[in-house]
């Protein structure tokens, strides 16, 4: 079809794949087993599969790690080791010869939230993902920010305790150590007499005496994402994310945080949304690749 573009984002395990109309629309979507081990190549070839006979005219690919947004290469993927320095770009635009974009999963989530949810409206905008781990993305004046090398708007990664719980990347006291889902059990088991069972974030989101863990959880994201204020004064704050849908739960804290700032004026202003959940990694990755041709 006229406009339409293909999403997908690359997980660890599962990778989502989705048609997405110009305004952002998921009309199809499949959801395809990573399977890292087998290679880049052969994940090209099962998602060519896939998308074989849809109607597209460009390609956009999220993936969890750093990635030249020019090359479309990945340059470091924790979770799909043996992929650095494959290329994206050139393995899809060769075969279907369509534009093909690649770029940061965070980065592209918080592009559709962006351009769905705020309508573009805002000019600047920080956008933190909440799930397994904690991303972030950064519209400063309209434009997605990469930084110099493509890594910029790590937000979970931010330190909020010196000597706080370790995280996965081998830092401690990150953000994503209290709110990655891994930090968010940390605290469950910390904090409460009986645990739901499974012990899951959305099992806690539906358990009432988890409301010590939601919030510490949300005065911790609050305090990072405080410090981004003062740094960026924006105009609005995205949450995305699995994790978003404690509502409340987490975004009250991260209200009081805001309330109390002494430094008034950034807080004042700032918009805090939280857009129903979609799947925004699939949504942004296609309308990004729009952007991009
Ligand atoms: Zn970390």
């Amino acid at each position: 079809m006229k406009n339409f573009s293909v999403g997908m984002d690359v997980g660890g395990t599962f990778t989502k794949i989705g048609l997405v109309d110009p305004k952002g629309h998921v009309v199809r979507s499949v959801e395809l087993p990573t399977n890292p081990s087998a290679g880049p190549l052969s994940f090209v070839r099962r998602a060519m599969e896939i998308i074989r006979d849809w109607k597209f005219d460009s390609v956009g690919l999220g993936l969890a790690g750093g990635v030249d947004a020019e090359t479309g290469t990945l340059l470091f993927v924790p979770n799909l080791k043996g992929w650095t320095g494959f290329s994206f770009k050139k393995a899809f635009s060769k075969s279907l010869g369509v534009s093909v974009h690649v770029d940061n999963d965070a980065n592209v989530a918080v592009w559709g939230g962006y351009v769905v949810a705020l309508k573009k409206i805002p000019r600047t905008v920080i956008g933190v993902t909440l799930g397994t781990g904690v991303g972030g993305g950064l519209v400063i004046d309209g434009v997605l920010h990469r930084g110099a090398t493509g890594s910029a708007g790590e937000i979970g990664h931010m330190t909020l305790e010196l000597d706080g719980p370790l995280c996965h990347c081998g830092r401690r006291g990150c953000l994503e150590a209290y709110a990655g889902t891994a930090g968010i059990l940390r605290l469950a088991r910390a904090k409460m007499k009986r645990l739901p069972s499974p012990l899951t974030p959305k099992a806690l989101a539906a358990d009432r005496t988890a409301g010590p863990v939601w919030n510490e959880v949300g005065t911790r994201l609050g305090q990072g994402l405080a410090s981004l204020i003062l740094v960026l004064n924006p105009d609005a704050v995205l949450i995305l994310g699995g994790v978003a849908r404690a509502g409340d739960l987490v975004l009250g804290p991260v209200r009081r945080v805001f309330a109390a700032q002494p430094f008034r004026e950034p807080f004042r202003k700032v918009v805090l949304a939280a857009p129903l959940d979609r799947d925004w990694g699939v949504v942004g990755a296609a309308l990004l690749s729009r952007e991009r041709r």
